[in-house]
């Protein structure tokens, strides 16, 4: 049955006057398995203003109540696990079991969120700890939201990276534009249904659908809009970057997370995280090893593992629980393709995979590659994974650095005191030292340099990017 996506403003769920749909296309299906309404700059200026009127009235509204309203929403996705993993599994191609966990991990991520919000606190300040200052001097400095916030969310977890951005601003105070990606727009719109169940006040949470290359730049310049959370490609971040003018800016873009084995790594354990790191849902994860920098004297064993593991990863359809699933579409099969014939047509070695099917691209393990390659360097979003082989630390760092990419690198190592000396030259948000690059657990700080974001996302840093400090002081007459 097709599903019929509609526009949620103010609380109603309406067709866009626009009269124009956007036709979702199964990425292994093959088939439409619904359509999304393409929403006009009049109805988003309508949902901007009933964002605004909804905001003011729930930035009064307590702790207590904000919370209540956000519990009922994870029960509800809880509840429709079954339904909301499905249409995940139609729309992006990902295994039932890895969508219905998508969605146990965000109603976690929300109950974790008003958690972590009842427990933050503000601070006094006395006066008297600055020079000439006067102990009558008392600030009182709270946390106070920023208004109606736009959430712009990507295809590959449409329901968890969504909801992250929307539960800390709810409790937060604010009021929420979502944004899904396209291609996720219908598992957006169950998880608003969900939503809609908890009985939020009408006008305060407002899904608008649409292409973002039609209504993308109007959203992130409308002065209706306080603050943008963005996920998504390092080029729509710095577009969006130079089009929004004066509001808070949280950006997490794309990576080239570096998977860095060192000679006296346990390669059996470090084929496998890579191999989990770099191949769960065919490598469309932003935090996704994407390349492995391997000492050249374990090289040769290194990559007889990595093959081992590769070929037994499941390779198919979703409905079958692979691990290997068709590309979120062709046009980036092409683009994993031609980064694969890039490094092939420059002598790289081809150890496993560079078999396609439409846009089912096999795991590909290519050894030798160089930094003349494009490989090298760039973010697949697909299951080809680049070995390069290197001969010291101080090489590894070199490398690892040169990338425009810091979001997350990996150290596999037995010396703890050398993980930790090239930890702390590797610019990246996080370094994981023996475990593969991953988001979670979701209270961790989630941060992305370079080309890889702007701001920190991890609940509390997510609260606190939604909100501005404000100081009220009390001038005592003592
Ligand atoms: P994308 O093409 O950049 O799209 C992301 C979102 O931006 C979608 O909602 C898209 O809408 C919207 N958009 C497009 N043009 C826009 C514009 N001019 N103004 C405002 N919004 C616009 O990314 P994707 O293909 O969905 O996701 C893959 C990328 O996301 C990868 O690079 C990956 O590394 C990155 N990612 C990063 C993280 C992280 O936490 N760092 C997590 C997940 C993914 P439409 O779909 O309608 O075009």
């Amino acid at each position: 049955m097709l599903l019929a996506g509609e526009l949620y403003i103010n609380g109603e769920w309406k067709k866009s006057k626009s009269g124009q749909t956007i036709e979702i296309t199964s990425p292994y299906l093959y088939e439409p398995i619904g359509n999304v309404q393409a929403i006009t700059q009049k109805e988003v200026d309508e949902a901007i203003d009933f964002a605004q009127a909804a905001q003011k009235e729930w930035a009064q509204t307590s702790l207590q109540q904000r919370a209540s309203h956000l519990y009922k929403w994870a029960d509800a996705l809880l509840a429709n696990q079954e339904k909301i993993a499905t249409v995940i599994m139609h729309e992006v191609g990902k295994s039932l079991k890895d969508a219905k966990s998508e969605v146990t991990r965000t109603a976690d991520f929300i109950r974790y969120t008003v958690e972590e919000a009842l427990h933050m606190h503000g601070e006094s300040m006395r006066g008297d700890s600055f020079p000439g200052g006067s102990k009558s001097k008392v600030a009182i400095v709270e946390r106070v939201p920023l208004g109606v916030v736009l959430a712009i969310s990507p295809f590959n977890y449409p329901v968890n990276l969504a909801a992250s951005k929307l539960a800390p601003a709810l409790i937060a105070g604010n009021a929420v534009i979502f944004k899904p990606a396209t291609q996720g727009a219908l598992s957006g719109t169950k998880m608003i249904e969900a939503l809609h169940q908890a009985g939020f006040p009408k006008g305060l949470v407002n899904l608008v659908t649409g292409k973002g290359s039609v209504i993308g730049d109007y959203l992130v310049e409308h002065k209706g809009i306080n603050m943008i959370s963005f996920t998504g490609g390092t080029d729509t971040g710095l577009h969006l970057a130079k089009k929004s003018a004066m509001v808070p800016l949280v950006l997490e873009l794309g990576g080239k997370d570096p998977g860095i084995v060192r000679q006296d790594a346990d390669l059996q354990e470090a084929a496998k995280q890579i191999i989990s790191g770099a191949f769960s849902y065919s490598g469309q994860r932003c935090t996704a090893i994407k390349r492995v920098l391997v000492h050249e004297s374990v090289a040769d064993e290194l990559v007889a593992l990595l093959k081992g593991e590769i070929e037994q990863l499941v390779v198919g359809s979703p409905e079958n629980g692979s691990t290997i699933v068709p590309l979120i579409d062709d046009k980036s099969a092409n683009f994993v393709q031609g980064l694969i014939d890039d490094a092939v047509n420059k002598g790289a070695v081809v150890v496993t995979g560079n078999q396609r099917k439409q846009n089912l691209i096999h795991p590909t393990l290519l050894d030798h590659v160089t930094e003349e390659m494009r490989l090298a360097w760039e973010e697949p979003f697909g299951p080809a994974l680049p070995i390069i082989r290197v001969s010291s630390d101080e090489q590894v760092i070199a490398i690892a650095n040169a990338s425009e990419f810091g979001l997350q690198a990996s150290i596999f190592t037995k010396d703890i005191d050398k993980a930790f000396a090239i930890a702390n030259q590797i610019e990246a948000g996080a370094v994981q030292i023996n475990g593969r690059t991953e988001r979670g657990p979701d209270h961790f700080p989630f941060i992305g340099t370079k080309g890889s974001g702007m701001g920190a996302q991890g609940i509390r840093k997510s609260i606190e990017s939604m909100t501005r400090e404000k100081v009220t002081v009390l001038n005592l007459a003592l």
